[in-house]
């Protein structure tokens, strides 16, 4: 095996008197495939779900899954099926997943606040589940069983009432989404579930299409394919974050041990080619010890090729920095996706932190046990959408809708304000709509 080649980006003296500002949301680049570049692709694809419905959805998946399936719809059998034979001890880590999502979904649930602003001056804000959700769940290049936890649980916790699932068709199952997906769905009580993945899946749910009735939000993670279709039919449909290939900064110091650094850079580059792994350090002896280790660990692993490539692309590298105030402003500036602290007092860095989907505080919190089994969702803001997105919760499956209710003389004691605001817009049709409840 070749070494592995990641690439360093030394900001050391950048922050000097003098020196130019620096631009840190631009100073770690992002793979060269974005959102932007997938477009093209992309656009087609939900054009020709528009247009030919279920025909094209049968092309595409023989196309991109190389599986021709008959109907898009999983049979209830099929789900049955998966659960009877689902392996007990990965039904007990489900189940585990599922106890501890539930009990942070269940506490993070909103509940409507009134307010009364003057006897009889009353406005509630009421919580409202979105009626019908699209979840999707990844499979083209791992069968992510534990997205389905990760929208399901959150959806349901809200209170959702009408739920469709969709993984992509699986070549060496007959067409069928994993076995382990459908297994999932079933123990949650998922039953309606599409063997649909990629962009035209995305098209499926926001549209409407064939046995699929139109929803209205779509959730959960996918490839660049995937994350660019839910940006494409954002307004037509609700959709969470562009939670697209996977990223992973870990701010580290000195105090930080190479080998739990390296093996969570590889644990995301792990997902995809496009993932991106970053260490920000000012310790020049981590970078070189981590770079050791990544070469001894990512040979030892199953995924090399698609880990190396990962690695070794503009999107990952290790970031050399004066101190980690200057470290902070760098991942700060990222909005990573995934951002680790392993530094002395990582829980006070970890609060000063304003930008990541997610945050991993310390040596004992590596992204992969919020991968499945933290009590944290998963399914998070990539591409540096963490500035303004935040990752799925029940908040997500909520909406809220203010509800006015004032009484005459509630109405009076206003009055005047709402006709002088509404002269004052040249609206004068508005102070007339209140005026008139007081003539006579
Ligand atoms: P996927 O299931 O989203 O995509 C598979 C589909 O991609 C296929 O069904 C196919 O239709 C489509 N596709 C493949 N090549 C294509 C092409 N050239 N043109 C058009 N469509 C094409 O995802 P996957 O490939 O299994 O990867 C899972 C992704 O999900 C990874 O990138 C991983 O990092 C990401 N992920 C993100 C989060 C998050 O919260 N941000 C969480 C988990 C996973």
């Amino acid at each position: 095996s070749s070494t592995l080649r990641i690439r360093r980006i030394d900001l050391r003296g950048a922050a000097a008197e003098g020196a130019a500002p620096v631009n840190y949301r631009t100073a770690v680049p992002r793979a060269e495939l974005d959102v932007e570049a997938a477009t093209h692709a992309v656009r087609p694809i939900i054009d020709a779900v528009r247009d030919r419905g279920v025909d094209a959805i049968r092309e595409l998946s023989e196309r991109f899954d190389g599986v021709a399936v008959d109907d898009i719809r999983v049979p209830q059998a099929a789900l049955r099926d998966a659960l009877d034979r689902l392996d007990p001890d990965v039904r007990a880590g489900l189940e585990e997943s599922v106890r501890r999502l539930r009990a942070t979904c269940a506490a993070e649930l909103e509940h409507d606040v009134t307010t009364e602003l003057a006897a009889g001056a009353v406005v509630t804000h009421r919580k409202v589940p979105v009626d019908r959700v699209g979840l999707y769940v990844p499979g083209g290049l791992a069968p992510l069983v534990s997205s389905v936890v990760m929208n399901v649980v959150p959806a349901q916790t809200a209170g959702v009432t009408s739920i469709a699932l969709t993984s992509p068709p699986q070549k060496e199952f007959g067409g069928l989404p994993h076995p382990t997906i459908l297994a999932a769905c079933a123990l949650l009580g998922i039953d309606e579930v599409y063997a649909v993945g990629g962009a035209q899946a995305i098209a499926m749910l926001a549209l409407g299409v064939g046995p699929c009735r139109k929803v209205d939000l779509v959730t959960g993670p996918g490839n660049i394919y995937t994350v660019t279709a839910k940006r494409l039919l954002k307004g037509q449909v609700g959709i969470d974050s562009e939670a697209g290939p996977t990223e992973i900064a870990i701010l580290a110091d000195d105090t930080a041990h190479p080998a739990h650094v390296a093996a969570d850079l590889v644990s995301q580059a792990e997902h995809d080619p496009l993932a991106a792994a970053v260490l920000v350090t000012p310790s020049e002896r981590l970078a070189d010890e981590v770079e050791a280790e990544l070469d001894r660990q990512v040979d030892a692993t199953k995924h090399t090729e698609r880990i190396r490539t990962s690695l070794s692309g503009r999107q990952s590298g290790i970031v050399l920095v004066d101190d980690l105030e200057q470290g902070l402003e760098v991942v700060d500036g990222y909005a990573a996706e995934h951002l680790e602290i392993q530094t002395a007092d990582a829980a006070a860095w970890a609060a000063r932190v304003r930008n990541a989907g997610a945050i991993f505080v310390g040596s004992y919190a590596p992204v992969s046990l919020g991968d499945y089994c933290a009590g944290s969702n998963h399914v998070l803001p990539t591409g540096g959408c963490a500035c303004h997105s935040s990752g799925l919760s029940v908040r997500a499956f909520t909406k809220s809708v203010h509800v006015v209710d004032y009484s005459r003389e509630a109405l009076a004691e206003v009055a005047g304000h709402v006709v002088t605001l509404a002269e004052a817009e040249d609206l004068p049709g508005h102070g007339a709509a209140v005026r008139v409840r007081f003539e006579s």
